[in-house]
């Protein structure tokens, strides 16, 4: 089988991070070109936009959109409208409506169109999700709490509407949280903390509940110094189940399991070739539905401004 001529567009960290040693470790891709308004990678072709390198480069088959949520809408659109099957960063869109217009017109198209939630392929994810589907949890906790100025030095649009704020990385435990529970949880009640200088959370409460009752509470916050905190712990008839370190160590009943090695991006590209092959979309809204829930029913707190 030929290997899918793929195009990289939105040349930043996360690029360099994790697609590009993904993609160049998977015989499934031939990386071909990126666009980009003022990055490149080394030793591929580099266009200014995607209008630009699609015209250059027709045999693009894939790309993959990895700018910020606010602008990925544009981009995925003309990639659909040409044809091509798209991979989209998390969080998928600025909106549940834009990527909905999307996944239409991938159908319409007869393309794929895949909403990547990378942290759904920590390696404790799978083993805790069989495990909760045997032992139902009667209680959840989600403490997600890092260092906004260590992870997302210079960010400007993480701050801006449509950024999410601190829901950037909380997006990824709620993509874990729906991933994991044998049932749909749905938003009681929130607080989202504003800076008086963003337009952007820098921290949120909420609390969930099962249709059956179980609460999920969860704190997200962006100014913890010292201890990073990415935590899921869960209470079920069987013990307790504890999700560390975004889903890459798992405890049962306080024993902790051994995992598989973190494979979170090679495991999306290898699941986007496969929707690709199969002629298949994937194209799951659930978390970023909670986190529009959370913008629409959060009570709002303005605190003190923030500065990089
Ligand atoms: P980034 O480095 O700040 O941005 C990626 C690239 O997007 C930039 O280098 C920029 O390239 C382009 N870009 C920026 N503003 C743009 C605009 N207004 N219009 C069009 N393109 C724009 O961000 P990132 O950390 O890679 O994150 C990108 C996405 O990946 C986000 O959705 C994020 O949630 C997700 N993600 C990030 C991480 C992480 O650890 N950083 C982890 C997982 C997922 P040009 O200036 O060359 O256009």
């Amino acid at each position: 089988m030929s290997a899918i001529k793929l195009a990289i567009v939105g040349v930043g960290k996360i690029v360099h991070d994790q697609h590009l040693p993904a993609i160049a470790a998977n015989p499934d891709y031939q990386l071909v070109a990126s666009a980009s308004r003022h990055n490149t990678v080394a030793g591929l072709p580099g266009f200014a936009s995607i209008e630009a390198m699609l015209a250059a480069v027709p045999e693009i088959e894939a790309v993959s959109l990895c700018m910020p949520p606010q602008y990925r809408y544009q981009a995925a659109q003309v990639a659909l409208a040409a044809g091509k099957h798209v991979f989209l960063e998390k969080p998928p869109g600025a909106t549940l409506s834009e990527v909905a217009d999307l996944e239409a017109l991938a159908a319409a198209k007869g393309v794929t169109l895949f909403t990547s939630w990378h942290s759904r392929f920590a390696p404790a994810v799978q083993p805790a999700k069989a495990y909760l589907a045997t032992h139902a949890p009667t209680a959840m906790e989600v403490i997600w709490k890092e260092d906004v100025r260590q992870w997302h030095p210079n960010q400007e649009w993480i701050w801006q509407a449509g950024g999410l704020g601190v829901f950037d990385p909380g997006i990824n435990a709620l993509s874990i949280v729906t991933e994991i529970l044998p049932a749909g949880i749905f938003l009681n009640r929130a607080t989202l903390e504003f800076p008086a200088n963003r337009d952007a959370p820098i921290a949120a409460e909420l609390h969930f509940q099962s249709a059956d009752g179980m609460p999920v509470h969860a704190q997200f916050d962006w100014r913890q110094t010292g201890k990073q905190s990415w935590d899921i712990v869960l209470q079920t008839g069987g013990g307790e189940v504890r999700l560390s370190d975004g889903g890459a160590r798992l405890w049962l009943n306080g024993v902790e399991q051994a995992l598989a090695k973190e494979a979170e991006y090679p495991s999306l590209y290898q699941r986007f070739a496969e929707l690709v092959r199969g002629g298949r979309c994937e194209v799951d809204l659930a978390p970023l539905r909670h986190v529009a829930d959370a913008f629409m029913l959060g009570r709002r707190k303005e605190v003190e401004a923030f500065f990089d």
